[in-house]
């Protein structure tokens, strides 16, 4: 009773799986979507109960940034299981929780100096937008209410968190029971005119979060993206200069800025955070610049190398100040989750934080980047890939159905899909798990990948675009 097969079985009874149309499994081997129970897992590599292997060059949705079970990660939490488990944070402070409300602190731009723990990436969300709308509350403004956010953004499934998305596959089901945001035009670059630069591009599109602030700000607590690649929406990417120029308006609006670096931060783009690429900005009236930084930074994802649930809210004392007051002014920040900074998320966290201390990882994924761009470089010129683009650790390929004038393939063809089946069964007793987001290919492997992976890696996408692309 270990095979992949009796696994299969049973989890298909009784296990509702996410993001998934159940029928997709239905069918066996020939399911539109085979289900694939994981036995074991080791750095960049999945394995199922019949022995069969996977490149994980997806980070198993994004988390694994350094491997599964790395060693260092696993001994700590080892060590930490001896000591404890879990305290709640609500009355009580524990070591990891602090030490690592430190690290973050250190390492995120200048201001992030309070750390707020919650569990995954749509809570953080929700209480960035909370805090927000209660600061603007507590400093005397209660109609600061609404926000502004890009379109085909994501930002997660709970229903605030899913009332700022702008993809509308994941939303418009629920549409009654969300709030109201204020969507302006992306600055995606994929929709520039071709000869623009990114720079250029994005820019110009600033003009539409320009005038939705003009147009918004008294009753705007908060403009909430996604820096540099909206990912949800197929590695869509944009140039530092537009977070820059929001900046520069937000402050001149009073309006605050979440950015949510759930997907991209810890070193996806090439440097720690997303928001560590942004020039510094011009301070409001006069004409001293200062460093680039945010008001609420959320975090998960790769926080804890996909070991364990984490995720915080990163803000500024500004903030924390506007809550902290006399009990009777009812000012307190009330959220709380069961299991906020559990000790052995933290310090899987800690671990994981410790690993960036053990070497160049920047340097080390530049040359990885630079091989997977020329992996990828013979599709250049392939009559079904519109572009290729990509932002450190991060590379995605668009197929399309032509690509002079881009005309996408109809959705019912499912052609990510077939790269996706084509890449899994690809080698006799290996494959690699691509997880197309539509019709886009993407690679985002864990740092740890090594140039022979990176070849097996690049040489299986290519094949799979091939065959989604053939008739
Ligand atoms: C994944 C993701 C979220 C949601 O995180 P969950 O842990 O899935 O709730 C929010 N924002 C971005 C940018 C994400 O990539």
């Amino acid at each position: 009773m270990t095979s992949n097969q009796d696994w299969k079985a049973r989890s298909l009874a009784h296990v509702w799986h996410p993001c998934t149309q159940m029928q997709d499994h239905a069918g066996g081997d020939d399911a539109p979507i085979p289900l694939l129970p994981i036995a074991s897992a080791e750095g960049a590599w999945l394995q199922d109960f019949d022995g069969r292997r996977y490149l994980d060059v997806i980070g198993s949705w994004w988390t694994s940034i350094f491997g599964h079970r790395h060693p260092h990660v696993v001994a700590r939490l080892k060590a930490q299981l001896d000591s404890l488990d879990h305290v709640m944070l609500g009355g009580f402070t524990h070591a990891p929780a602090v030490e690592l409300a430190e690290k973050l602190c250190a390492l995120t731009p200048p201001g992030l100096n309070r750390v707020f723990y919650a569990c995954d990436g749509s809570s953080a969300v929700e209480i960035a937008l909370k805090m927000s709308v209660h600061y603007w509350r507590n400093c005397g403004n209660p109609n600061k209410t609404q926000f502004i956010t890009l379109e085909n953004g994501y930002h997660g499934e709970t229903l605030g968190a899913m009332a700022v998305d702008g993809v509308d596959a994941y939303r418009s089901d629920y549409a009654t029971l969300l709030m109201e945001a204020i969507f302006v035009p992306s600055p995606d670059c994929y929709d520039r005119t071709p000869g623009t630069s990114w720079e250029d591009h994005s820019r110009r599109q600033f003009k539409h979060m320009e005038a939705a602030l003009a147009q918004h700000a008294d009753t705007t607590a908060a403009v909430i993206l996604e820096p540099l690649i909206q990912g949800a929406a197929g590695m869509r990417m944009y140039h530092p200069v537009y977070l820059k120029l929001l900046r520069e308006a937000c402050d001149r609006h009073h309006v605050h800025l979440i950015l949510d670096e759930i997907a991209v931060g810890f070193g996806r783009t090439g440097r720690m955070f997303a928001a560590d690429w942004v020039d510094p900005v011009q301070n409001a009236g006069g004409d001293d610049t200062r460093p680039f930084s945010c008001d609420f930074m959320c975090l998960s994802k790769g926080l804890t190398n996909g070991t364990l649930p984490l995720s915080c809210v990163l803000t500024t004392d500004a903030v924390y100040d506007a809550f902290y007051d006399d009990h009777a002014s009812h000012k307190a920040f009330l959220h709380s989750h069961t299991y906020s900074g559990n000790p052995l998320a933290c310090t899987a966290a800690l671990a994981t934080l410790e690993l960036f201390e053990q070497d160049d990882w920047m340097a080390r994924n530049r040359r990885t980047a630079a091989l997977m761009w020329e992996g990828m470089s013979p599709l250049l010129q392939h009559p079904n890939v519109a572009e290729i683009r990509a932002q450190g650790m991060i590379l995605a390929v668009e197929m399309v159905a032509k690509s002079r004038p881009r005309t996408p393939y109809p959705s019912s063809e499912r052609r990510g899909l077939r790269a996706y089946r084509h890449a899994l069964s690809a080698g006799k007793n290996a494959g690699v798990l691509l997880r197309p987001l539509g019709d886009v290919i993407y690679l985002m492997p864990p740092y740890i990948v090594t140039p022979e992976e990176v070849t097996l890696m690049c040489q299986t996408a290519i094949d799979s675009i091939n065959h989604a692309t053939t008739a």
